[in-house]
């Protein structure tokens, strides 16, 4: 009989039956592993959480009060024999790959990442392994990062641009993560930055969890409206169209994401300006990362599973699609293109399929949840 795999794919999220423990469940369990604070990885609900020590303080103020054991990167801990590690993922501050290691055999499981260093999460790190399980949720030809100091010069011209035609200047990006790397490379000679109270929480969660951020001032009603226009201000998605962002026209509003770099992206979340920043891998990130793990094995668990796990196969790797229900964070909701908007780039592939495809796995996966080999 075929060994049982250290970690498999049950219908509550990934579990390693030996150490008794799941990582990233999206039901409710006894014992969870979290890569990461965003909520299609960390669920309200389970017994006991694991995270690393910069995940706390937003973990806490997401889900309210748990039970959180947090560690360093590189640090171990042992689960009934099994010894589990976490390293950094570089996608969002507290982010991490969580290694585990049973008699000789060795699992990542990624959670998201990027392998662009971005000043803020403590950068990407690849981990060897036997089996590794990743994100794929930019894994399409189509998404290749600029460097991004190129993206922040932009912006940073935008902005003055901005102030010199009487405009305000609203950024959009999602609370974790997004906001914080917007707020530390912006130009603060430029002006002063205010943000949304959702994203002025999460900056103090993370301040309060020993995380220096460049000064903010939070949105009141109190906020003098002129005031206000002369700097920038940072806003998560959901202020979109709200009256919250009306009072502060006219201006000019710009959204960053890795979707904008599809056509029509930008015109759909009806911005001024579209600026490709992501803070999941690009094309060229994920090959190179899932290279450098050396492993025997490739799982993928989220985004153009489909398209990526088929090109990894064809260049010898032994990669497998598995049905997950992560990819519902801000970023990673794609804005399902028109048909008439596809890139010509993006090799015949319908991203419209792919979009459905992925969302029926969600749903799906109650009946189809099984072992992943
Ligand atoms: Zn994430
Ligand atoms: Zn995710």
């Amino acid at each position: 009989m075929a060994k049982k795999p250290l970690l498999e794919f049950t219908d509550k999220g990934i579990y390693c039956a030996q150490g008794k423990f799941y990582i990233d469940p999206w039901k409710p369990v006894d014992d969870a592993v979290i890569t990461h604070a965003h909520a299609d990885h960390a669920y309200v609900g389970h017994k006991h959480y694991l995270a690393h020590y910069l995940s706390k303080e937003v973990l806490l103020y997401r889900l309210g009060e748990i039970q959180l054991q947090t560690v360093e990167y590189g640090e171990t801990i042992m689960k009934n024999g099994v010894a589990i590690s976490l390293y950094p993922a570089g996608h969002v501050i507290g982010s991490a790959q969580i290694r585990v290691e049973y008699k000789g055999e060795v699992w990542v499981v990624s959670g998201d990442y990027k392998v662009e260093d971005d000043g803020i999460s403590t950068p990407f790190e690849p981990v060897q392994c036997h089996h590794f399980i990743s994100e794929c949720t930019f894994g399409m030809p189509v998404y290749t990062w600029k460097p991004q100091a190129q993206i922040f010069d932009d912006i940073n011209k935008w902005w003055r641009t901005n102030l010199h035609n009487g405009l305000a200047t609203v950024l959009v990006g999602y609370s974790l993560g997004k906001a914080q790397r917007i707020l530390q490379n912006l130009d603060l000679s430029n002006g002063k930055v205010y943000t949304h109270g959702v994203i002025e929480n999460t900056n103090e969660a993370l301040r309060r969890n020993g995380v220096v951020l460049n000064p903010t001032e939070r949105i009141t009603q109190d906020s003098v409206k002129e005031e206000v226009r002369k700097g920038i201000i940072i806003a998560p998605p959901s202020s979109v169209g709200t009256p919250w962002m009306r009072k502060f026209g006219p201006y000019s509003f710009g959204y960053c994401s890795g979707w904008m770099a599809i056509r029509g992206a930008k015109r759909r979340r009806a911005a001024d300006r579209g600026f490709i920043l992501s803070d999941h891998a690009d094309w060229d990130g994920l090959i190179s990362a899932i290279d450098a793990t050396r492993c025997e094995s490739v799982y993928l668990t989220h985004g153009y599973t489909a398209t990526f796990t088929r090109y990894l196969n064809e260049i010898g790797f032994d990669a497998h699609e598995v049905h997950t229900l992560y990819g519902s964070e801000e970023e990673e909701a794609s804005p399902q293109p028109s048909p008439e908007e596809r890139e010509p780039e993006n090799q015949g592939e319908d991203i419209n399929e792919h979009a459905h495809k992925i969302l029926s796995f969600g749903e799906d996966l109650g009946e189809a949840g099984g072992t992943i080999s």
